[in-house]
């Protein structure tokens, strides 16, 4: 049998990046001799398995038909006659279809090593077709590689355009699409993610909600960029300029969503788009079965995002309430990542990318001040039950003017 590297250790160490996972595939061998060398077996749907030492993944050689919708619709043959070029030529883009054996010899059939010097995302085949999770992957290579020139090639681009018109992306399942949006939005530049998705008509498909942000018109003043859209990509931009954590990116993603259903007579302005978008919100969510804190996050942001960039004009009452809906006391991080949230939609604008953001430590002040009340004096008066609750209440709004003078003094 024969061992090669493939995929992503090959491209990146040629691209002089730092490889994180080692993937083999593995030429002449039958599962037998794999059990009888001590690898464990993985994946239930195709020949994959662990080394016994290191842990890392080796495949048999395989080819691929396609046999129906989907993911599940996919028919392999890996048996020990499989060559290496068979294997490779199923493989998504052709940076990703090189190999090389322990000697870092190269096999590189559909020339790899050339789109990698040209920045050149393109599909190795037009089997490419065959899984709609590749448009995403697409998408997601696009923006790790935007900041060393990567594009994808127009003929590739038009392939992904098919692909999202045949409805074949709706047959993903939220588990795929959610790991490949999660790791797409905690690239370098995940606007561009977004971006591709666009370009090539898969947004209107995965996210309609998103796409429609696009053409629609906010007030100049506070938005030089105008567009909705790009407003979003900005704030998602900013988002990892800022190297904000999952939670807040995809809450950076939706936070606007509401504005896509604004009458078209109201435009530019979107009263009460932070409600309108609540559904939305929550239909994203659930199409791809975000982690709970993720969902939460988007949420909170999609409802209260107004009012921290109002934060320095709010009554001490309203803040109490914010604080409050928040759980502050309790759930402090959340509560960061709010604000974080905020901040970057502050600066994902056109020109204001620098300024200050005083609200966010105004709110951070609040929050502490309101945190600080304590609860013993209280209860030595002889408070329990709801009567704590509300005489809790009365003395955080106490604090809470307090500082509010404090601060305007
Ligand atoms: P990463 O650095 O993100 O791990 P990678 O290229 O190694 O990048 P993996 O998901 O680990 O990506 O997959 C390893 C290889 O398997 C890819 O380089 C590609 O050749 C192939 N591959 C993975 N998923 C697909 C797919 N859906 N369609 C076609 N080829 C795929
Ligand atoms: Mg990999």
């Amino acid at each position: 049998m024969q061992i090669f590297k493939v995929g992503g250790v090959v491209r990146d160490r040629l691209l002089g990046i730092p490889v994180t996972d080692v993937d083999r595939v593995v030429v002449g061998a039958t599962t037998e001799e794999m059990l009888a060398q001590g690898f464990r077996p993985v994946g239930a749907d195709f020949p994959v398995f662990l080394h016994p030492k290191t842990g890392e993944e080796y495949a048999l050689a395989r080819t691929e038909r396609k046999s129906g919708r989907g993911y599940g619709g996919f028919t392999f043959h890996a048996s020990p006659d499989v060559t290496l070029e068979e294997d490779l030529i199923r493989r998504d883009l052709t940076i990703n279809a090189m190999a090389e054996d322990d000697q870092q010899n190269l096999t590189d059939p559909y020339h790899g090593q050339r789109d990698l010097e040209a920045r050149i995302l393109r599909h190795v085949s037009p089997a490419f077709a065959e899984d709609p999770l590749r448009v995403l992957r697409v998408a997601r290579f696009a923006a790790r590689y935007a900041s060393l020139g990567f594009t994808v090639a127009p003929e590739t681009l038009e392939l992904m355009r098919q692909l999202s018109e045949s409805g074949e992306l709706q047959a993903l399942t939220a588990e795929r699409s959610w790991k490949e949006i999660s790791r797409a939005l905690m690239e370098d530049q995940p606007q561009v993610f977004i971006q591709v998705l666009r370009d090539c008509g898969a947004l209107k498909e995965l996210m309609p909600e998103v796409d429609a942000l696009f053409g629609v018109p906010q007030p100049e003043v506070h938005h030089p960029e105008i567009d909705t859209g790009l407003h979003t990509l900005s704030v998602l931009e900013q988002s990892a300029l800022h190297k904000q954590p999952l939670t807040v990116r995809w809450a950076c993603l939706l936070h606007d969503l509401g504005k896509g259903l604004t009458p078209e007579e109201e435009w530019p302005r979107h009263i009460a788009h932070e409600h309108t978008g609540l559904k939305l919100i929550k239909a994203v969510n659930e199409r791809f079965k975000a982690p709970k804190d993720c969902q939460e996050l988007a949420l909170l942001v999609g409802k209260y995002h107004t009012h921290c960039h109002r934060a320095l004009e709010l009554k001490a009452s309203t803040l109490l309430e914010l604080l409050q809906s928040f759980d502050v006391y309790r759930r402090p991080q959340r509560f960061e990542e709010f604000i974080g949230a905020c901040e970057m939609d502050a600066r994902g604008r056109k020109g204001l990318e620098q300024r200050s953001y005083p609200q966010a430590d105004y709110l951070r002040g609040a929050a502490q001040a309101a945190r600080e009340v304590a609860v013993q004096p209280l209860l030595e008066k002889g408070f329990k039950g709801p009567e704590l609750g509300e005489a809790l209440k009365r003395e955080r709004l106490k604090a809470l003017k307090a500082y509010k003078d404090e601060a305007s003094a």
